[in-house]
């Protein structure tokens, strides 16, 4: 026995209560969040390079909690998926996407295009399709303006049911992009098949960049075959001047990171959607 008293076993037993407890605490705090007002979203714009008045913004999912503060999505998000809550907090996300296109067409001219995350449990949905047109119809929407990012492992992992899923949401005026590209070892001839849009590269890519050569391999590789696909492509995750640089200079004609601007409120970027740009 330890000098403590208490053996490896009762440790053990103590941390898995203490995490369950903890698990079913958020679970629960989670669903009051749901049905109250805790879950906002914040929006990160995209800069196109090309067309620097085109805006373009990834919406992305807040809770802030009453006790606990902001909880990180990468933890919220891993929670719903397992819970199910996702497809709640899902219609939630959209839900509001609509209504930041609503007060952004009451304050500008120009259209905008908002990217919303789709999970895998989202995916496995069958209300997916439904549910979506029927948010978007709600507040007239042109669908045109919605991107949806799905990552490329969750595409990899379900290439027959992404396909279908993909082409129903293409034919409904949708825009695709895929997520985290480069991590889920995709083949040319997949991506070939998929009706994609835009290819976000992961931004473990770019982090290095400019010095590491095998990720500056890997990204200019990236940047040429979508360009020979008619594929879209932004780099996830710019944070330097040198990075911003050497994207450029390689052809990469949309970039996302907190070099040009952080995810912020969506009345911030309503009312000044460039001053990220200009200043
Ligand atoms: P993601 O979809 O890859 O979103 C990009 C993440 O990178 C965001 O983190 C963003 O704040 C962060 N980011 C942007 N620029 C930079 C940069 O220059 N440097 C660094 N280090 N990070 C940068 P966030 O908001 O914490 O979201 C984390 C993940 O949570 C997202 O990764 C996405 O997978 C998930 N998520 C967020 N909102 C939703 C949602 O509404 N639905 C779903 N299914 N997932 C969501
Ligand atoms: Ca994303
Ligand atoms: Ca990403
Ligand atoms: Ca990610």
């Amino acid at each position: 026995a330890k000098a403590n008293g208490k053996d490896g076993f009762e440790h053990y037993s103590d941390n898995v209560g203490h995490m369950l407890r903890r698990r079913l605490q958020m679970t629960s705090d989670l669903s009051k969040a749901l049905k109250g007002k805790e879950l906002f979203l914040d929006v990160q714009p995209k800069l196109n390079l090309r067309d620097s008045r085109a805006f373009s913004v990834e919406a992305l999912a807040r809770w802030r909690h009453s006790k606990l503060g902001l909880i990180p999505p990468d933890e919220f998000i891993a929670l719903a998926e397992e819970t199910g809550q996702i497809l709640d907090l899902g219609r939630q996300v959209l839900t509001k996407a609509m209504e930041f296109i609503v007060d952004w067409r009451a304050a500008h001219t120009s259209s905008l295009s908002v990217a919303v995350n789709l999970s895998a449990k989202q995916l496995h949905d069958k209300n997916l399709l439904s549910d979506i047109a029927l948010i978007v119809s709600h507040y007239e929407v042109d669908p045109s303006w919605i991107e949806f990012e799905i990552t490329e492992s969750v595409v990899m992992d379900n290439v027959e049911s992404s396909l279908r899923l993909f082409n129903a949401l293409k034919k409904m005026g949708f825009r695709i992009a895929i997520d985290d590209f480069g991590t889920g070892y995709s083949s040319l001839s997949y991506l070939n098949k998929l009706p994609i849009d835009i290819l976000k590269i992961d931004r473990s890519f770019i982090a290095q960049l400019p010095d590491n050569q095998d990720d500056l391999a890997i990204v200019s590789a990236i940047i040429s075959m979508a360009k020979s696909l008619n594929i879209e492509v932004v780099a996830e995750g710019v944070e330097t001047e040198g990075q911003y640089q050497l994207l450029g200079e390689l052809g990469c004609e949309q970039l996302q990171g907190y070099y040009f601007a952080k995810p912020g409120s969506l009345q911030d970027y309503i009312q000044k959607p460039w001053s990220f740009w200009q200043d």
